[in-house]
């Protein structure tokens, strides 16, 4: 089921705004555009993990109503941090759960992984505009996560960077029309390095991105190009089109963000400086336009573009990705679940490079294909995945 809505033009002015994950990559950049634009947004609530000082400098700059931290444990940190500013102060899970139900216009979904699935609902429950940067929780639980953005007329604005570009060029009104999007990746840090070198990488050569800066956990997945697999699946859900229709094209530059081809063989795409403050800009304007301060493409500096097919070798994610979209069901709540843990332990140095996809396939092929008749489902399969993907992980080691 797509759950992207055509164009309308209901907005208000200032937009009030919650960003859960501010302190993040994506966060971090959209705080930086909403303070070049100060008259267009209130920002009422602010989350994060555990970076409390960043936490409270970013809603005392904005002048948040709420800032709220996910660890239960940095409660008094936060206060303390906010004591007389006149920012509010929470903690824990719930909290941000209850955060996310405060009833402003726009909401920014930039936790990383399925951590955020839980917020995010409650957002788009009461109908929320949502910028959507946490691909991870359209992957995980897709079907009920688009069965409630149409349920509660909710508005997705995709936040990704090849989605908003396919978003900027898809014809909503005929999709019968397309005839098939293409992905466009850069291919990671790892494209042209020598196969039997893979082994050897450590975290802080995965998560030195060639075009991008981003978070790690996302880095390490642009390196595996799980990144590009997850973002298969989030398209199949963002749009109107079968799995089949969705191509994926290496294209190490990171120009051309994403391209829909139709019926008669034009093909449109959007083009930009791979910085994320045009899609993140992009969507907090939405339906209008923003200024954003992202560097301006010169094709005459760049001269030439490149593309060549995915090696599917050197990156198993991508076919990984794909068999679970094709199985549906549960696969890709596993997938996904064993990916965060495989790369979290990649993080830490528990697990070699090329294990991430070993891990991820030997959890798939652990949990077949169930149905997920409930978000309860949902969870319950993610939690299974993690348990055997840490058993995996820990029989592995490095
Ligand atoms: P990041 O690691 O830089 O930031 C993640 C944010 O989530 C931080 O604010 C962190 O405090 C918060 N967080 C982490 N774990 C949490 C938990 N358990 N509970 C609550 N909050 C938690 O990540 P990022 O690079 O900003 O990516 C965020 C999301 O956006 C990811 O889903 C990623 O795939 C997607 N995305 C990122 C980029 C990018 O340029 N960074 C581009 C496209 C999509
Ligand atoms: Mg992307």
């Amino acid at each position: 089921m797509a759950v992207i809505k055509p164009v309308t033009d209901e907005h208000h002015v200032p937009r009030s705004v919650t960003v859960l994950g501010s302190t993040g990559s994506v966060g971090c950049n959209t705080i930086d555009l909403i303070r070049r634009s100060p008259d267009r947004f209130q920002v009422d609530t602010l989350s994060g993990n555990s970076n409390v000082e960043l936490l409270a400098k970013q809603a005392v700059d904005v002048g948040a109503a709420i800032a709220v931290v996910a660890d239960e444990n940095l409660y008094q940190d936060l206060k303390d941090a906010l004591s007389g500013t006149g920012v509010e102060a929470a903690a824990g899970r719930n909290a941000l759960v209850e955060a996310a139900m405060r009833p402003t216009d726009w909401v920014m979904a930039a936790i990383v992984g399925a951590a955020g699935l839980a917020p995010t609902l409650e957002a788009v429950r009461r109908g929320a505009t949502v910028g959507l940067a946490n691909k991870e929780c359209l992957v995980s639980a897709g079907e009920f996560f688009c069965r409630e953005v149409a349920g509660a007329e909710a508005r997705l604005i995709p936040v990704d960077s090849e989605h908003s570009a396919i978003y900027q060029v898809f014809d909503f009104e005929r999709p019968e029309r397309v005839e098939k999007i293409v992905l466009t990746a850069s291919g990671g840090p790892f494209r042209e390095r020598a196969l039997d070198t893979l082994t050897t990488v450590t975290p802080a050569e995965a998560v030195a991105h060639p075009n991008w800066s981003m978070g790690a956990k996302i880095s390490v997945d642009s390196a595996t190009m799980m990144n590009k697999g997850l973002e298969l699946i989030e398209a199949f859900h963002l749009f109107p089109v079968t799995g089949d229709q969705i191509d994926i094209l290496v294209h190490p530059q990171s120009v051309i963000h994403s391209m829909v081809e139709y019926v008669d063989a034009s093909v449109l795409a959007q083009l930009g400086t791979p910085d994320m403050r045009t899609p993140i800009a992009f969507a907090l304007a939405w339906p209008d336009r923003m200024e954003a301060p992202s560097p301006r493409l010169k094709l005459e500096d760049i001269r030439t573009l490149t593309f060549e097919a995915p090696d599917p070798q050197r990156f198993p994610a991508l076919r990984l990705a794909r068999e679970a979209l094709e199985i549906g069901g549960s696969a890709p709540t596993v997938l996904n679940a064993a990916n965060e843990v495989a790369v979290n332990a990649f993080l830490q140095e528990k697990l070699s490079f090329l294990d991430i996809a070993r891990i991820v396939e030997e959890t798939m092929d652990r949990m077949p294909r169930r149905n997920l008749a409930s978000l309860d489902d949902v969870f319950s399969v993610d939690e299974e995945a993690r348990r055997l993907a840490t058993e995996s992980t820990a029989s592995t080691g490095r």
